[in-house]
């Protein structure tokens, strides 16, 4: 069996980028909600539209929102913010989708939250050594090792999905938001940030194959084992459930295919293929995968 390396541990991370569009710097949009009153605006304008169901408020209601009497001082901090984060229609003012977004992460807690957990034992044994897997949740990152120090998964969780959870509940998610993403990546959607991203196999320089996507636009970042690209494959996770196993009731670890890698064959170097083995319960699926992850064909149910 060959112990996962760090390399193969799953990454949500990302990465920071000091770049400019036509909207100006990073350092910029921040500068601009440097005052409570601005976030407040964003988070008024949010509410209206969640409670009321439409995205434009007027000036006055908007101001009457917020609880800020003098109308010229709201309207500097109000102005500060057009055009990035809000913007003017005719029915009054609204969120643009940079300020959706970012409202979203302020109310996910993205940019405050501090969560720090564990180390908690899992149900679970290490895939590598057999001894009991742990979880710890540091600086909104999951990760799941061994007392060997075996990285067996990481991935980041937002801040807000911590609170009131129990670490277990907590890597459960972080799986379900992993795969989410490994499954956007490989139809060339970047999980983050929406833009084109392409994911690739690597087969050399790692023990063993990975997947590999970054994003240009946002640094986001995934990698993993390519055996991870059959985990959201239909044919494959349908054949894992007729044997029981469900990444809903499974942690990504305990499948066979992704724990030893003695099924995985590199048959072409230039560009990479694979031929993946799963075997569970005396039937085997032939799996072959592509440079990009994707499953070419599936030769089913050699009885071994
Ligand atoms: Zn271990
Ligand atoms: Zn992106």
């Amino acid at each position: 069996m060959t112990a996962p390396s760090e390399e193969t541990a799953t990454d949500g991370e990302t990465t920071d980028r000091e770049e400019t569009d036509e909207r100006g710097s990073p350092a910029d949009a921040f500068a601009a909600l440097s005052d409570p009153l601005r976030v407040s605006i964003l988070r008024e304008l949010s509410a209206h539209h969640r409670t009321t169901g439409e995205e434009a408020v007027g000036f006055a209601d908007l101001r009457r929102r917020v609880g800020v009497r003098d109308s010229g001082r709201f309207r500097y901090h109000l102005n500060e913010l057009r055009d990035r984060f809000v913007e003017k229609s005719e029915a009054g003012y609204r969120l643009t989708h940079a300020g959706v977004q970012i409202v979203a992460a302020i109310l996910a807690g993205t940019y405050t939250a501090d969560v720090s957990m564990g180390p908690t034992e899992l149900d679970s044994e290490c895939s590598a050594c057999g001894r009991r897997a742990f979880a710890t949740c540091e600086d909104g990152r999951c990760r799941v090792t061994c007392p060997n120090d075996h990285a067996l998964f990481q991935w980041s969780v937002p801040p807000n999905a911590t609170v009131g959870a129990t670490l277990p509940e907590i890597v459960d998610l972080a799986e379900v938001l992993a795969f989410q993403a490994i499954e956007q990546a490989l139809i060339g959607v970047c999980p983050k940030c929406y833009d084109p991203i392409e994911t690739r196999i690597v087969t050399n320089g790692p023990p063993r194959p990975i997947l590999r996507a970054v994003c240009d636009t946002c640094g986001a970042r995934i990698v993993g084992p390519a055996e991870f690209c059959l985990l959201v494959d239909p044919d494959v996770t349908a054949f894992c459930r007729r044997h029981g196993l469900t990444l809903r009731d499974d942690h990504v670890w305990e499948f066979p295919f992704v724990r030893d890698d003695a099924g995985v064959t590199v048959v072409d170097q230039d560009p990479p293929r694979l031929e993946v083995d799963v075997s569970l319960g005396g039937e085997t699926l032939s799996v072959s995968v592509d440079e990009r992850g994707h499953v070419l064909e599936i030769d089913p149910s050699d009885e071994t």
